[in-house]
């Protein structure tokens, strides 16, 4: 027959783990199935080792979905304060880093043993590491075929989070099982990734990697999704964030957070020098002698970026968007005094740096990515339960679901609130 519980959750992650210690707490019996061999590995890796576990300003407006409301009675029936609670109430200390952004003072390690601790507390039962090889619908609830036998439950939970870092044991289990029971999904895609360009029109920037610089990063929706019907993602996406640069292409958190919003064909925007008008700097520099233009640059960026960044903006074959005679207006100017350059130069050349226009042609995908977007479509769950519309007994919950942060603490902060949210209302029959 096979133990029978009355939830069974598959993915002992940060939203899975909640979700059962809550229900357990509650009195519910509850098995946690995970394959790994270690708990919650990417809660360990994550915020370099710290955990970026919330954001103090997390609301919907930080979220990626189809229905960007959908995550926000999850955010309001548990939001940054309550999971503080429980720190507190587990003696672990973080410190603010930027912007809302909350770390440990110690390791991630604290926060998967708070997680352990609260579902010990409610006597969960652990089957890890155990793959699930089937789920089937039984009259009374799921049966789940594991490596370690059969097990039963009234409802089953999806909370095996998303794609990214395959190589760290990620799946798309979720949504093979919510798609096996008719929910509809949305396309997922790496988000929160590096984005990659076409190596040969790369190669002119390809000398700048590792250089970093704060920027402005701007994306604009080019068609709205589902071919006009529901427009609901924002149509234009802006960040002042910092901008790395990488051999294949661009990184570091601004491109992170444009990668979230960005489609194969789209042009991102960058301003490389956010809150200066460039054009009249370099036009006022002018009589500052005998400078070169490189050299004017690189009082505000690192030299090595004004010289290599100026050299390679002014090739014919880059990645970047805009027409021939504006290169040409580019062509040359690093080595020139600025003394010499025409004023008119100066402004094409102001002009680049205030909105450097380039078409990436991917991202370095799962493998880099911190998360996934899209996920089990918002329309085919409860917001208050994440249970599903069509098939009453199953929710899903965490990064499943077509709900993405921002980077930022909002992705765990998204994992707490609808875990809470699943485990209170699997206690609610
Ligand atoms: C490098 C990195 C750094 C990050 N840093 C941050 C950060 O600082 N702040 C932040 O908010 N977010 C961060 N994130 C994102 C965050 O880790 C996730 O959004 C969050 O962990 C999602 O929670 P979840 O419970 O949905 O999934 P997870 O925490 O990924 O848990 C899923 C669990 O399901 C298990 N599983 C997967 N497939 C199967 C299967 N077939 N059968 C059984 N079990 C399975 C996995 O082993 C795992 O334990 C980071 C991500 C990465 C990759």
């Amino acid at each position: 027959m096979g133990d029978r519980f009355d939830a069974a959750v598959v993915g002992a992650g940060a939203a899975g783990m909640m979700a059962a210690a809550v229900a357990a707490r509650r009195g519910l019996r509850v098995v946690l199935i995970d394959h790994a061999e270690r708990l919650a590995e990417k809660i360990r890796i994550s915020g370099g080792g710290r955990c970026n576990f919330t954001n103090l300003g997390a609301s919907p407006a930080q979220f990626l979905s189809r229905n960007p409301d959908f995550c926000r009675s999850a955010l309001r029936a548990y939001g940054p304060g309550d999971f503080l609670d429980l720190l507190r109430a587990h003696r672990v200390s973080w410190h603010e880093k930027h912007r809302g952004q909350l770390f440990c003072d110690d390791s991630s390690e604290s926060i998967i043993q708070v997680l352990r601790r609260e579902c010990e507390a409610g006597g969960v039962r652990w089957r890890m590491p155990c793959a699930v090889r089937a789920v089937g619908r039984e009259a009374d609830g799921f049966r789940l075929d594991t490596v370690t036998g059969p097990i039963r439950a009234a409802r089953l939970v999806l909370a095996t989070g998303g794609m990214a870092i395959p190589q760290m044991g990620a799946t798309d289990f979720s949504l093979r099982i919510a798609r096996q029971f008719g929910l509809r999904i949305v396309e997922p895609r790496p988000a929160l990734v590096p984005l990659t360009f076409d190596p040969d029109q790369w190669r002119p920037y390809a000398a700048l990697a590792g250089v970093s610089l704060e920027v402005r990063l701007s994306h604009e929706a080019a068609a709205p999704e589902d071919g006009g019907k529901r427009p609901r993602r924002p149509v234009r996406a802006e960040f002042l964030e910092d901008l790395l640069f990488t051999h294949r292409g661009l990184s570091g958190p601004g491109i992170l957070q444009i990668s979230s919003h960005w489609r194969p064909g789209d042009p991102i925007r960058i301003d490389l020098s956010p809150g200066r008008d460039m054009a009249e700097a370099l036009v006022a520099a002018k009589t500052g002698g005998r400078q070169t233009v490189a050299a004017a640059l690189a009082q505000v960026w690192p030299r090595r970026l004004a010289e290599a960044w100026l050299g390679a903006a002014g090739q014919a074959a880059g990645p970047e968007a805009g027409d021939a005679r504006d290169r040409r207006e580019l062509e040359g100017l690093a080595g020139l005094r600025l003394a010499d350059a025409p004023d008119r130069r100066l402004r094409a050349l102001a002009g680049h740096i205030h909105g450097w226009t380039l078409w990436p042609t991917g991202t370095a995908g799962y493998k880099k990515a911190e998360v996934m977007s899209g996920g089990v479509d918002t329309d085919e769950l409860d917001q208050r339960s994440l249970e599903s519309r069509r098939c009453p007994g199953l929710h899903v919950i965490g990064e499943a679901v077509d709900v993405t942060g921002w980077l930022g603490g909002y992705n765990f902060q998204w994992a707490w609130s609808s875990g809470v949210a699943c485990g209170r209302a699997l206690t609610a029959d």
